[in-house]
């Protein structure tokens, strides 16, 4: 294994909850095609999968039985190892109890920690209470699910410090920089570099990896790469690969990050080197 500094890990987050087949009839929504999906990202070179189920009508949701057939799918393909990352959001308004419980039942080594409440595109509130939050770190270090810090605005970081702190989330840290987000920080190199910098000084050599929905997909995958961090691509984040093209598959977006990384004389990491990068 060659230096894991040279290392960049790709994440795929293939559905998340809002993008629909009117919107891009490729997005993969049920969980058939969901296990399909990641199976065919991880031999394309994603190390890890975010993971979002949607009800039959394709609704957001933390549906359990929709989580446990997907993961069971995924985990039924024996030779694949990719990481799996499993949502706590899922959608707007969603239960707590039901936020919690994919988790905690089914132990991916990855879950999300979304480390704030954000007015989520203009339309409602992204609801994470200091009450839920506490209970989310609780419940995953009670687990041994390793919390991603996803954070849309530089205050969402220093929501972090004090849960470093307080002692609701332990090291090592991981954070994923989610940018463009309409409500949270805009998307170009300037803010990535004070995002990193601001977790800097809370969370000093903590991971981290990036992501710009829409228009600023490839800026914030460049500067990323530049900079040091790992990537997340999918139609979680963007339905179109390229401006006025609609992305055939996940496959794709992550076969271009892989031609990027290897661009910049960087490699892709395997699950296994990715689960030593985040102490897994
Ligand atoms: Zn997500």
């Amino acid at each position: 294994m060659s230096d894991l500094r040279n290392k960049r890990i790709i994440t795929v987050a293939t559905t998340g909850a809002w993008p629909t087949k009117e919107n891009n009839p490729n997005v993969p929504l049920q969980p058939v095609e969901i296990a399909e999906e990641v199976y065919n990202c991880w031999k394309a070179g994603a190390a890890i999968a975010h993971l979002h189920v949607r009800e039959d009508d394709s609704t957001p949701s933390m549906n359990f039985q929709k989580f446990d057939e997907v993961v069971g799918l995924i985990r039924a393909k024996k030779d694949c190892d990719i990481i799996l990352n499993i949502t706590t959001s899922g959608g707007i308004g969603l239960k707590e109890a039901d936020r919690l419980k994919p988790f905690y039942e089914l132990k991916p080594e990855i879950a999300t920690f979304d480390c704030g409440t954000m007015n989520w595109a203009h339309s409602t509130i992204f609801e994470n209470s200091p009450k839920f939050l506490v209970k989310l770190g609780g419940m995953m270090q009670e687990v041994g699910v390793k919390p991603e810090i996803e954070v849309f605005d530089p205050g969402m970081i220093y929501n972090a410090a004090y849960y470093i702190k307080t002692g609701v989330l332990k090291a090592p840290y991981h954070f994923q920089f989610c940018m463009r987000v309409p409500g949270g920080i805009k998307g170009t190199t300037k803010n990535l570099v004070f995002m990193r910098d601001t977790m800097e000084e809370v969370a000093p050599g903590s991971t981290w990896s990036a992501f710009g929905v829409g228009a600023s997909a490839m800026e914030i995958m460049y500067a990323a790469i530049a900079m040091g961090g790992h990537i997340r691509v999918g139609m979680e984040d963007n339905v179109l690969y390229k401006r006025g093209v609609l992305a055939e598959s996940n496959v794709q977006f992550v076969e271009r990050a892989r031609r990027c990384i290897e661009e910049f004389t960087l490699e892709v990491a395997t699950p296994a080197e990715a689960r030593q990068i985040l102490g897994l």
